[in-house]
């Protein structure tokens, strides 16, 4: 449990990080590429040298919110599984116990409420024997 939202932690600061970083490198690399073999600003250049490194930083940080959204689906699905499964044991056991009791196959102690299987004579608790 512990382990999957430090995971996540980690991708959504990488994420920041990537698009953060991604877009001022991109600004730094297209100042620095946008020049033409004369030294002169090349303002087109410029700008797709930006765009292309902020969309590729764009798509890494969006990337790792994709996952960030994936373990929380993920965790979502399995706690549901877990609740369903259990209600359903839960129900169950309720279910059998009931049964049990009106075929005589287990007996309740009349006086602390313990339940014992048919062949058990008296309380282990109370000592007081099976009511027939
Ligand atoms: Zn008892």
């Amino acid at each position: 449990m512990n382990q999957s939202i430090d995971v996540r932690n980690f991708f959504s600061i990488f994420g920041v990080v990537c698009i953060v970083l991604g877009c001022i490198g991109s600004i730094v690399l297209a100042f620095a590429m946008g020049t033409d073999i004369h030294g002169e600003r090349n303002g087109m250049l410029t700008l797709v040298v930006f765009l292309v490194g902020a969309c590729a930083s764009l798509f890494w940080g969006f990337l790792c919110f994709a996952i960030v959204q994936a373990l929380d689906c993920l965790e979502g699905i399995n706690y549901n599984l877990k609740k369903t499964s259990d209600n359903t044991q839960s129900i169950g056991e309720a279910d059998q116990l009931e049964k049990d009791l009106s075929s005589g196959k287990r007996w309740k102690c009349p006086e602390c409420g313990k339940i014992y299987m048919s062949y058990e004579t008296s309380c282990m608790v109370c000592g007081i024997s099976k009511p027939r």
